[in-house]
């Protein structure tokens, strides 16, 4: 049995008599761009993350450079983020002509570490963007006092943590604005691209929203350079059926969590992710960490399973940002990281012989005794998820970038 990374199929199969006659609308009247549906789902989406306002964009990189433009973050300003985050976190910093001021991670959550940033403020930096990685947020507590001593905004990229809970709110409402993404992979996802921008403030929603349909306001009025990025109709309809059970969804990565820590706390050089005092993970990723992580993912590959790394290059060690002059040795416990996580395969309608099926594999990886295995091993376990054990669907063309 194979278990692939990701099911995407198992949550459009979920939601088809949903949306389907709704696309099908849509197809008819031709009404793509705006609309009703694209209303609806900011407000249901701004709701559920405890903010004033939500503006749909074209995607989630889109939504971090629109965001730091709304938050007044101009050419020359110093932004702070982690060096463990995908490389759009730090691209949309370039993109308004910023400057990406890279920190480490701490080594138990390898989220943004406060006393890094600390440690990285210079008279020009503005803004510090905490990536809550994963599935949980970053720790904003130690944020805040620096932010507010130093008089900077944070601005929180929200794209892998739909639905994570911290002390302070749900990610997303930890700052002064966020921006998210909906990739289909994303625990919230789209039928396509997607993103949005975040925040209470109504000034800001309102430039955000006018940065994103060409500094426009009032039709063929431009009061500023902006450009196009819109989230659609069709995009909606489908994150407006997602959304009614990303709450569920999120409750089942949960489980499959749990799960997972049963099953392979006893698998010696693994190491299992951790969640911060007072949150509540969505699991976006499951993310262990493992000595000779390369041979360990290749046997888990031969073997069947859906296994990756997110991500194999701390930012500042890309060929995209040599230019900034970090040499390796920067960022230690990001560079670390990148040797040995290996994400395991985590969604929402991960079956528990799957997840045996994981956990067998890797633990015959990590021990190198894979060729020591009897075939017949797998198929002995007791089909506990009937519709997941004889068929697995294939794996998912659609990777969490
Ligand atoms: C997915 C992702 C993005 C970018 O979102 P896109 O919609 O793919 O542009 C940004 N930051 C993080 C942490 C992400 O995981």
């Amino acid at each position: 049995m194979n278990v692939p990374f990701l099911d995407l199929p198992a949550q459009q199969a979920e939601i088809a008599d949903e949306v389907l006659p709704r696309w099908r609308q849509l197809f008819e009247t031709a009404a793509f761009i705006g609309g009703p549906e694209v209303a609806s789902f900011e407000d249901e989406y701004a709701d559920y993350i405890g903010v004033g306002h939500c503006v749909g964009v074209g995607n989630g990189t889109d939504a971090i450079e629109i965001a730091l433009r709304a938050a007044g973050i101009v050419p020359g300003d110093e932004v702070i983020l982690p060096a463990n985050t995908f490389i759009a976190t730090a691209e949309a910093v370039s993109r308004v002509g910023a400057v990406p001021v890279l920190v480490d991670v701490d080594d138990e959550h390898l989220l943004i570490d406060p006393a890094a940033v600390d440690a990285a403020i210079t008279r020009r930096t503005r803004a510090i963007v905490p990536v809550h990685l994963f599935g949980q947020t970053a720790p904003v507590e130690g944020l805040y006092p620096i932010a507010q001593r130093h008089d900077l905004v944070i601005i929180e990229d929200a794209a892998q943590s739909q639905g994570a809970t911290s002390p302070f709110g749900r990610a997303g409402a930890l700052g002064t604005i966020a921006a998210t993404s909906f990739y289909p992979g994303k625990n919230l996802g789209a039928a396509g691209d997607g993103g949005a921008v975040l925040t209470d403030d109504g000034g800001l929603a309102d430039f955000a929203r006018s940065v994103s349909a060409h500094g426009s306001r009032t039709r063929y009025v431009h009061d500023r350079i902006g450009f196009n990025s819109r989230l659609d109709a069709i995009q909606a309809v489908e994150l407006r059926a997602k959304l009614r059970r990303l709450d569920k969804w999120n409750d089942l990565r949960r489980e499959a969590a749990h799960r997972y820590a049963e099953l392979l706390a006893d698998i010696s050089g693994v190491r299992l992710p951790t969640v911060r005092a007072g949150n509540s993970d969505v699991w976006h990723l499951y993310v262990i960490r493992v000595e000779q992580r390369d041979r360990v993912l290749a046997e888990l590959s031969a073997d069947g399973i859906g296994a990756a790394i997110h991500y194999p290059t701390p930012v500042h060690l890309t060929a995209a940002y040599a230019d900034l002059g970090y040499k390796t040795g920067a960022f230690p416990v990001a560079e670390s990281a990148a040797t040995h996580i290996l994400s395991l395969p985590m969604f929402p309608h991960l079956a528990e012989d799957q997840q045996l099926r994981v956990a067998d594999a890797l633990r015959h990886a990590v021990n190198g005794d894979q060729q020591d295995r009897p075939a017949a091993v797998v198929h002995d376990r007791p089909n506990t998820m009937s519709h997941h054990s004889s068929q697995v669907p294939a794996l998912s063309k659609v990777a969490v970038p």
